[in-house]
């Protein structure tokens, strides 16, 4: 008699699943000390953007390698092993990233996407011009007719 169940192998895949939330932690944590006032996760936005901050009209996505298909980046390649799963699962993640961004700027929303990798290579530098970026919405936001 086979006792394994598949189930409790699925259970264990969807808790590995999920767990790279850190970096998103460390972006919200920057731009509270540096006065910037957000809400996160906000579901009436397309994709549930990472950070929103409505005084600069601009989200935040912050978004793993892998998961969002990175171009030129190594993490951001298809896996070798299980390929069609992969393509089929990843490149959906991509054409709804592209369908989020796409409504966002039609509901007059910026959209800025930070990649984990250029966080993890240079936090401050990314930040830094996320925040210049952040100003120049803010400041356009003004001129609009
Ligand atoms: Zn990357």
């Amino acid at each position: 008699m086979d006792s394994i169940t598949p189930e409790h192998r699925s259970w264990n895949m969807s808790r590995i699943r999920g767990k790279d939330t850190k970096i998103e932690v460390e972006v919200r944590k920057y731009l509270f000390a540096k006065g910037f006032r957000f809400r996160k996760n906000d579901k009436r936005f397309p994709g549930k953007p990472d950070v929103v901050l409505p005084k600069y009209k601009t989200v935040i996505f912050v978004n793993g390698c892998f998961w969002h298909m990175h171009e030129g980046c190594k993490q951001g390649r298809l896996p070798k092993s299980n390929l069609d799963y992969w393509r089929e699962k990843l490149e959906k993640n991509v054409s709804n990233d592209k369908l989020h961004e796409q409504q966002l700027t039609e509901m007059g929303w910026n959209t800025i996407t930070l990649w984990e990798c250029e966080l993890k290579r240079d936090f401050e530098g990314t930040m830094t011009s996320l925040i210049n970026t952040l100003q120049q919405n803010g400041q356009s936001k003004g001129d609009q007719p």
